[in-house]
């Protein structure tokens, strides 16, 4: 059997729900059934019993009140509903110990669920010296480097120190907080990967790499296939 992989949704302004097919398609590839639910808060332990994995996809900034800070003048857009939702979900998942895959606000959120900080607008608040960390560049052509961290399960499954990734942020990770550990940083310091030392799979990545697997881009397709592989044993 297939793993059930939960890909969380987002709401676009008409409030319909919405979820970028890349999410799903490659989900697909790495071999997990992905399955499609509303943002809302219903029977969120029922739902992750049946569930195998969760992939917490990308979106609107995280709502700084979550992390204990007033909004910043260049915060964009916050979904607190989507917020609490996704946080809910987490926890959940992370109690029973059951795979979770974040990616960019999905990765984010995993460090604000554990009491971590985010930089609301890094332009504003770091230096600004910052590399450019919003391509305009089409999303499958990896932009800048990152510097990925050894003895940690990123630099296994990478096989090098040095990897590109795309980018599409204008916020970054800011104090880490345990369980969690950086597993990769951009040339300019910018934190781009967190996994979990206490949890069986528990990773999150800044930048896009359901972007990146239709191209064959070695370190997305084992992501892919890590978390698809965390989540069978789960069955
Ligand atoms: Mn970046």
């Amino acid at each position: 059997m297939k793993p059930v992989i939960r890909v969380t949704s987002d709401l676009d302004q008409n409030g319909d729900t919405l979820v970028q097919t890349r999410y799903i398609q490659a989900v697909r590839q790495a071999g997990g059934v992905p399955v499609i639910l509303p943002v809302g808060l219903e029977a969120i332990e029922e739902v992750c019993d049946r569930l195998d994995g969760l992939l917490l996809i990308g979106g609107e900034d995280l709502d700084p009140y979550l992390y204990g800070e007033e909004p910043h003048r260049q915060l964009g857009k916050v979904l607190p509903e989507r917020d609490h939702s996704e946080l809910a979900l987490f926890k959940t998942m992370a109690d029973q110990d059951k795979p979770v895959f974040g990616i960019c606000r999905g990765y984010q959120l995993m460090n604000v669920a554990f009491g971590g900080t985010i930089y609301q607008d890094m332009y504003a608040q770091l230096s600004e010296d910052l590399l450019q960390h919003y391509q305009l560049t089409d999303l499958d052509y990896a932009f800048h480097s990152i510097d990925i961290v050894g003895d940690s399960r990123l630099a296994e499954w990478a096989g090098t120190s040095e990897v590109r990734v795309n980018s599409l942020h204008h916020q970054a990770v800011k104090e880490v907080k345990a369980p969690l550990v950086v597993t990769a940083v951009a040339k300019d310091g910018v934190i781009e990967a967190l996994e979990s030392t206490a949890h069986r799979f528990m990773v999150g990545v800044q930048w896009h790499p359901e972007a990146m697997v239709k191209q064959k881009d070695a370190l997305s397709l084992k992501l892919f296939k890590k978390f698809i592989e965390a989540a069978s044993e789960n069955r």
